[in-house]
């Protein structure tokens, strides 16, 4: 049997491919914190995708976004894990300034939960906008290609093919 693109997790655990990015303060840093508090309180991580530079997507700013995309085993439900993301985001949102919250270091979002499709008020997986990002798509490609999207039937390797979207992006390094 082969047994090397599984396309489910082991032992009933929960398969969630995570979108992580930020654009403001240590970014580098904050990506490696986000990834060891994912490991912490979510689940395993089995895969991290190099690190993607890109251009603010949909708004001008002057720092452009590091984005990665990690593939975790979980036992968690999928708002468990948001709940989770919410907590960790919230983390890496503190700065020293004093001066509160300063944007967007942070965010995690549920890009795809196994194979579920769900529309809540809360909710919506698979993230609907992945097929327009590559700062998503290209990070999904790197490392679950095969990975078929449960709406519209494409491979991750497809989509980023096919990926309209042509914001400046770069990939960097591995974690
Ligand atoms: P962004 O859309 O830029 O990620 P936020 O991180 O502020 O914006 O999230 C806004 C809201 O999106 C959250 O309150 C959350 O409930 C909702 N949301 C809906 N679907 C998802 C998902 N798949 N992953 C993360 N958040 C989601
Ligand atoms: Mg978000």
């Amino acid at each position: 049997m082969k047994s090397a693109s599984a396309t489910t997790a082991p032992n009933n655990l929960n398969r969630v491919f995570l979108g992580i990015g930020g654009n403001l303060g240590d970014r580098i840093g904050n990506l490696r914190r986000a990834v060891e508090l994912i490991g912490l309180h979510i689940g395993r991580i089995e895969k991290v995708s190099s690190v993607y530079l890109s251009e603010p997507w949909g708004f001008t700013h002057a720092k452009y976004f590091t984005n990665i995309v990690a593939e975790i085993y979980t036992s968690f439900s999928v708002d468990e894990v948001l709940t989770k993301a919410f907590e960790i985001e919230a983390e890496l949102k503190r700065t020293r300034s004093g001066r509160g919250y300063e944007g967007r270091t942070m965010d995690i979002d549920i890009l795809f939960f196994n194979n579920e499709i769900l529309n809540t008020e809360r909710l919506v997986v698979p993230h609907p906008h992945i097929c327009q990002r590559k700062f998503v798509l290209l990070p999904m490609a790197e490392i679950a290609a095969d990975f078929v999207h449960p709406q519209n039937g494409k491979t991750m390797q497809q989509l980023a093919e096919i990926c309209p979207d042509n914001g400046r992006i770069r990939k960097l390094s591995s974690m």
